[in-house]
């Protein structure tokens, strides 16, 4: 309640505040009835090489498809799943189906063509005590070998708890790889890179954004860049992977590539799209190799 959250904190009444379009008790029941009801489904986003663009490994993204709301983004519901607690089944459903469909694409298209699958982990699936046995068997389940798995972090999840460290250093026991997203964004610690086993670092879009700008050799360009050329060495020097995120026009490629990024990820390079699409690029791609 507004008295809760101290004096001078008092909240301004607005008409339908009390009818908030997710309200976190709502939200709570109509997220386990979606969740039975299948109403989850994942969008894979491309990640790919920047040379030459083939597609080298996906991101799950979350979509929830309410009856009467239509599409609803993740930012609109994970942050109260989070609350509510019920992230844990619903990441655990990401989770195993990531594992499925990536472990479908690699026995319909070899191992040479999907390095990697990604789905997302909050910080509160990693305090739930089945969380290792989770993984654990959402690979035993899928058959899929545990380092074509990369789990996606923000900085601040890993920061938080002793426990977590724990589980981490569990997780890459099972041969699982983890990465650092929106990184540079969080309550960043480059402690942090030696202190848990995190294999791959994903430079955040903002600092995607406007690389391209200015003109070359000029302060303003330097400073645009300076981020990204800094997290690109200190990857170099730890032997960490790196994603560059939020890539939306071939000018931010070339910066990118430029200062050494391999690796991107952006509506300019792929957008979320289902499953069926992914397929279908790999199936292009196999067709090409084998026309080379
Ligand atoms: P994220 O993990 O950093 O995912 C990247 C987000 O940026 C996605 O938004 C993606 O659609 C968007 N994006 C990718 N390329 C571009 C681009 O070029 N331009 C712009 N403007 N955006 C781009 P999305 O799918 O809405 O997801 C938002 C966030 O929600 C994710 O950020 C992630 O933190 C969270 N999320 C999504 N799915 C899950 C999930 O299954 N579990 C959890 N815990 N979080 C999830
Ligand atoms: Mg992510
Ligand atoms: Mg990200
Ligand atoms: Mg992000």
């Amino acid at each position: 309640t507004a008295k809760q959250r101290g004096k001078g904190n008092w909240v301004r009444y607005t008409p339908g505040m009390d009818r908030p379009v997710f309200a976190d008790a709502q939200l709570g029941g109509d997220l386990r009835r979606a969740l039975d009801a299948g109403e989850f489904r994942l969008l894979y986003q491309p990640i790919v090489r920047l040379a030459d663009r083939r597609l080298i490994g996906v991101e799950a993204l979350v979509r929830w498809h309410h009856p009467e709301r239509g599409l609803v983004p993740p930012l609109a519901f994970i942050p109260a799943a989070e609350r509510t607690g019920l992230i844990v089944p619903l990441g655990r459903f990401v989770l195993r189906e990531t594992c499925r469909q990536a472990a479908a694409w690699l026995a319909e298209f070899g191992t040479g063509a999907l390095q990697k699958a990604s789905p997302n982990v909050s910080v509160r699936q990693l305090h739930d005590p089945d969380f290792v046995d989770d993984v654990r068997a959402a690979l035993a389940d899928s058959g899929l070998p545990p380092d074509r798995l990369v789990l996606e972090l923000t900085e601040s999840a890993v920061l938080r708890g002793p426990r977590v460290s724990q589980v981490l250093h569990e997780v890459h026991g099972l041969g699982v790889r983890l990465a650092l997203d929106d990184f540079g964004t969080g309550e960043s610690s480059l402690s942090l890179l030696r202190a848990f086993p995190v294999a791959m670092v994903k430079l955040d879009k903002s600092f995607v954004d406007g690389i391209e700008l200015g003109e070359p050799g000029t302060v303003e360009t330097d400073a645009r860049q300076a981020v990204a050329r800094a997290v690109g060495h200190l990857a170099d020097a730890l032997r960490l992977e790196t994603v560059a995120e939020g890539i939306e026009n071939e000018d931010q490629v070339r910066q990118l590539r430029r200062l050494g990024y391999t690796v991107g990820q952006g509506y300019h390079l792929g957008r979320p799209m289902e499953a069926a699409q992914i397929t279908a690029l790999l199936a292009e791609q196999a067709k090409a190799a084998a026309a080379a």
